[in-house]
């Protein structure tokens, strides 16, 4: 079977059923509407966005001889049903990939001038124009710069940064966005019911996702993975390796409730389902992300905090994935670093009381808070701790990375920071753990340390000389029956405990 029938079959045969791009349809429908259309389109977008589909109704506005309200094509008269066809000898597609487009193209120049055979106008959609050559870019150029009246230009291109500055600058330029899941799966679940397939929605929900925006897509794998008039969501999950939603969910839940043990169960059900980690890691990464969205629309800072350091620590395991000697061991390890039952119990805070001061039972706030660093810069604020006083522990300094590092005005700096992980803190001694000599040395440039270690003093409160390590790539198990081995005289092997587990040294 046709793979591509059935987007052919409903392609937008006019700008009412064109899915998503609605700014360009309603720019384009009031170009038609005003008889101001362009000479030349350049339409630039990510693959099955619409882009060819957008340009053939703009061919047919252009001829039809019975337009609808002034703009969409009738798609009854005789030049609607050639192009619908692909007869209209009017319109002339190239496809400037093909060894036949790069003939094609040398043609126009000397074709161009001819009147159109039947139409009122001749219609040149050029597909894939950044695959053109240099000289042909040139003829190009030759025939934008003075089009005939009878001619009108609509260039496609998936790769903009290709096309040279001198041909966007003659062209009107639309730039076609990736649709919409929501709307892909609205597209999809009409052509089912069009078509008579029985689809469950996941299975719907899950070529929308995985067509990423592009409709062309999505429609081929409809119709690929229709048996017998039915799409299920098991066969998508197989054909496309999709991972399976049950445990992308289970690994959410149980690393909500910190159930280490439950999370890691659900890495060993991966494996043995030969399921690919990287794409289970990244969906996970994805998912975090539009939970991390979701807290920033609705101001949760505590949520946010926790969500961009699982992030971190999930997107560090996909990086490692393919240095691993045991393919689930990322993921394992991010799992404990998140949830760790080592954290768990040591992870509660104990009051901290400075040893200078009287240990008063209530300790204000503003006692720590308005220890103002020397070298503040006006702008700061100076609420930073406005969760109360702030444990001085290693811990709490993690907890607090993002704050601290949001703080940073330097972008780059601000990067670099963030790649670092307190590991260690020892009295005033912060030790920072960095992946590169480059985020390393960077930081501690004599004015980022010491802009640094202001912010640091900002947010808990205390003066802190910042200490840096580069991490060692090999990772040696260090946990033995939930309890954390420290090796005597190593260590390193204790700065990777740590920066693991988020602890401290305890005698
Ligand atoms: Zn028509």
């Amino acid at each position: 079977m046709d793979q591509v029938a059935l987007y052919r079959k409903y392609r937008p045969h006019n700008f009412v059923n064109l899915v998503g791009q609605d700014y360009i349809k309603t720019t384009l429908v009031n170009a038609i509407k005003s008889n101001h259309i362009s000479h030349a389109y350049l339409f630039s977008g990510p693959r099955g966005t619409g882009k060819t589909s957008t340009a053939r109704l703009v061919a047919k506005a252009l001829s039809c001889s019975d337009l609808q309200d002034d703009h969409d094509p009738c798609n009854e008269c005789e030049f609607c049903t050639d192009i619908n066809d692909g007869r209209l000898i009017d319109l002339i597609e190239i496809d400037a990939a093909s060894n036949r487009g790069i003939d094609e193209v040398r043609d126009l120049k000397e074709k161009i001038n001819f009147a159109p055979t039947r139409a009122k106008y001749k219609v040149y959609i050029i597909d894939e124009v950044h695959m053109m050559t240099k000289e042909a870019f040139n003829a190009l150029l030759k025939t934008l710069e003075e089009p005939p009246p009878h001619a009108y230009f609509i260039l496609a291109t998936t790769e903009i940064h290709k096309i040279p500055e001198t041909i966007i600058s003659r062209c009107q330029r639309f730039d076609f966005r990736r649709i919409s899941r929501k709307a892909l799966m609205t597209r999809l679940s009409y052509i089912a019911q069009m078509e008579k397939i029985t689809a469950d929605d996941k299975a719907l929900e899950a070529i929308s996702k995985h067509s990423d925006g592009g409709l062309r897509d999505a429609i081929g794998l409809l119709e690929q993975m229709t048996t017998d008039g039915k799409l299920e969501y098991e066969k998508v999950r197989d054909v496309l390796g999709v991972s399976d939603s049950n445990l992308l969910d289970g690994l959410m839940d149980t690393l909500s409730k910190r159930d280490t043990k439950g999370a890691l169960k659900i890495v060993h059900e991966l494996h043995d389902q030969g399921s690919d980690m990287k794409r289970f890691i990244h969906e996970f990464v994805e998912n975090l992300r539009g939970r991390l969205l979701e807290s920033v629309a609705n101001d949760d800072k505590g949520k946010m905090a926790t969500l961009i350091r699982m992030i971190d620590v999930f997107q560090e395991a996909s990086n490692e994935l393919h240095m691993a000697s045991i393919p689930q061991l990322p993921l394992e390890m991010a799992i404990i670093k998140i949830s760790g039952p080592v954290v768990a119990q040591q992870d509660i805070p104990e009051p901290v009381v400075e040893k200078k001061t009287e240990a008063k039972p209530e300790i204000k706030p503003e006692a720590t808070a308005v220890q103002k660093p020397e070298s503040t810069p006006e702008k700061r604020e100076h609420k930073a701790i406005d969760t109360g006083a702030i444990m001085f522990t290693i811990a709490s300094v993690k907890d607090n990375w993002p704050r601290i590092t949001e703080r940073i005005k330097s972008p780059s700096l601000r990067i670099s920071l963030k790649s670092g992980t307190p590991v260690k803190l020892e009295r005033n001694d912060l030790t920072i753990q960095f992946g590169t000599n480059f985020h390393k040395d960077k930081v501690m440039e004599h004015d980022h340390r010491v802009e640094v270690e202001a912010v640091i003093k900002e947010v808990t409160g205390k003066p802190v000389k910042m200490l840096v390590v580069v991490k060692e790539l090999e990772i040696k198990p260090v946990v033995e029956e939930e309890k954390v081995v420290i090796p005597a005289k190593e260590e390193s092997k204790v700065d990777e405990a740590l920066g693991i587990f988020g602890g401290e040294v305890m005698d």
